[in-house]
């Protein structure tokens, strides 16, 4: 690629999040992730190129040094800070305009200092099993939290039943972020049992919220840019996925061929979602393993406690969430810690990795916590560190990109998912992994109490 030859019209608008905008090129897999500012803060940016640099190589740095050690090695991406000539970033930012939601038009592309993330298209096949003839069907999955805290610093009992997703969906309806409740629980995806995770699954196709998209090609073909603008026609959805699993004739229809053809695309999910390269040691995270606000049957949820293979996808990522082990309360108190000895000694910000370097040191000093509080300020930082890391991992999205394959072509016996009637060879990985600020913890703190507040005082009436 000659970044000094860049042609806007080789590329298109292809997300945003609520940190940055991607737009992808039409040919090759490879996306451009730009960092994204709040409007109101235009005055600042001019100065700040150099800060955007930091920044980006911040995340990659995290990303690289950090996250992929512990999620594993195939799963992440990392990428590389480019820096784009300033023309080019501009038209590109004109081009995306009409594409954006209007709910994340409150923040602007940064079109100032020229760096991006350039990484490789994860909705397309890698090349090398992927031939140009075939397309690509995509799923991403933002899980969010699969566990419930186990901590003893938990001062509210229904925190140890009702999991966050479940009880932010009361708060988020309020809100007006949504109007539809999503009665998708992530717990019932992490659980590693085959009829929890459809029971998830279905629940995330019929009210997808950001937590799943579907990309054909490279496409959006469903899901919500917002509220207001949404790509959720289940209809449409069958139409498009019946090729990929009947691709001989359209013999099904109804209401039997569209709960088979949704079946079997959850059979695909679940199967890339638990491949493992040994199924028998299973990882099972403490503390309960079913939410009170899944409406499963309780039996089922209470049976259906099999655990995740060790390696897979899913369990990597739970196993790094789950490195908040004092939740928000009992992590706060260290919080403050660290903070007054700061506002005392502000040159130990750097001796402490705050802000990082995110390097091998970073991840030895999260991986080597001592068990029991000393009272050292050096307890609390890692604390916070392991904090930050899980929340993270909270955050991130799974996507699973997958294309029909012969049997004479099979590329590699393990990225086959034998479904009744169709092979197809896929890939997992995981995108999305920047360090959470430092600065945001006393919001996550007030958050957690406020989400617990509204959840009871909406529920409290009708137990
Ligand atoms: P969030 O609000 O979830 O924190 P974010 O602003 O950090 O989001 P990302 O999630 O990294 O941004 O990117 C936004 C969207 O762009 C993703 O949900 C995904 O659909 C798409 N995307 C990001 N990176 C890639 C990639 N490498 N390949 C394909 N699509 C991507
Ligand atoms: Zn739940
Ligand atoms: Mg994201
Ligand atoms: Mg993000």
């Amino acid at each position: 690629m000659e970044l000094d030859q860049m042609d806007v019209n080789e590329w298109k608008y292809h997300g945003e999040g609520n940190k940055s905008l991607v737009v992808s090129h039409l040919q090759r897999s490879q996306v451009f992730r730009f960092l994204k500012y709040p409007a109101s803060d235009t005055e600042n940016l001019c100065k700040t190129a150099r800060n955007a640099f930091i920044h980006v190589q911040k995340i990659v740095d995290f990303s690289k040094n950090v996250m992929k050690p512990l999620l594993g090695e195939n799963y992440v991406h990392h990428g590389v800070v480019v820096q784009l000539p300033l023309e080019f970033v501009q038209s590109v930012c004109l081009k995306v305009q009409q594409e954006r939601p209007e709910s994340r038009c409150d923040k602007m592309m940064d079109t100032f200092s020229g760096y991006a993330l350039c990484l490789p298209n994860l909705t397309k096949l890698p090349a090398f099993h992927f031939s140009e003839k075939q397309s690509s069907l995509c799923i991403e999955i933002k899980p969010k939290c699969g566990f419930l805290p186990f901590s003893r610093h938990v001062s509210r009992e229904t925190k140890y039943r009702v999991c966050r997703f479940c009880m932010h969906q009361h708060l988020k309806l309020a809100n007006g972020k949504w109007h539809r409740m999503s009665r998708y629980c992530p717990l019932d995806l992490f659980s590693g049992s085959k009829q929890r995770m459809s029971f998830a699954l279905k629940n995330l196709l019929q009210e997808p919220q950001n937590n799943l998209k579907i990309f054909k090609n490279g496409t959006l073909i469903y899901g919500c840019k917002d509220e207001k603008d949404s790509l959720q026609d289940l209809n449409t959805l069958i139409h498009h996925l019946k090729p990929y699993f009947y691709p001989a004739n359209g013999l099904i229809s109804g209401s039997h061929g569209t709960r088979t053809v949704l079946n079997e695309l959850i059979h695909v999910i679940t199967v890339a979602l638990l491949n493992a390269t040994d199924s028998r040691r299973k990882y099972i995270p403490e503390g309960r393993t079913y939410c009170e606000a899944s409406t499963l049957h309780r039996e089922i949820l209470r049976k259906g406690i099999s655990g995740l293979p060790k390696d897979c996808v899913l369990s990597k990522i739970l196993q790094a969430q789950t490195l908040d082990n004092l939740d928000i309360e009992g992590l706060y108190p260290l919080y403050r810690r660290v903070q007054q000895h700061l506002e005392e000694f502000p040159e130990e910000r750097t001796r402490l990795q705050i802000d990082g370097p995110y390097d091998k040191s970073f991840l030895e000093k999260l991986e080597n916590v001592q068990p029991e509080d000393d009272g050292t300020v050096e307890y609390a930082v890692q604390k916070v560190h392991q904090y930050r890391v899980a929340m993270t991992a909270k955050d991130c999205s799974i996507m699973i990109a997958f294309s029909p394959c012969a049997e004479d072509e099979l590329p590699d016996s393990h990225l086959v998912i034998p479904s009744s009637k169709s092979r197809f060879t896929y890939s997992v990985s995981i995108l999305d992994l920047d360090p959470k600020p430092y600065e945001n913890i006393p919001h996550q703190y007030k958050l957690d109490g406020k989400i617990v507040n509204y959840f009871l005082k909406k529920t409290l009436g009708k137990q």
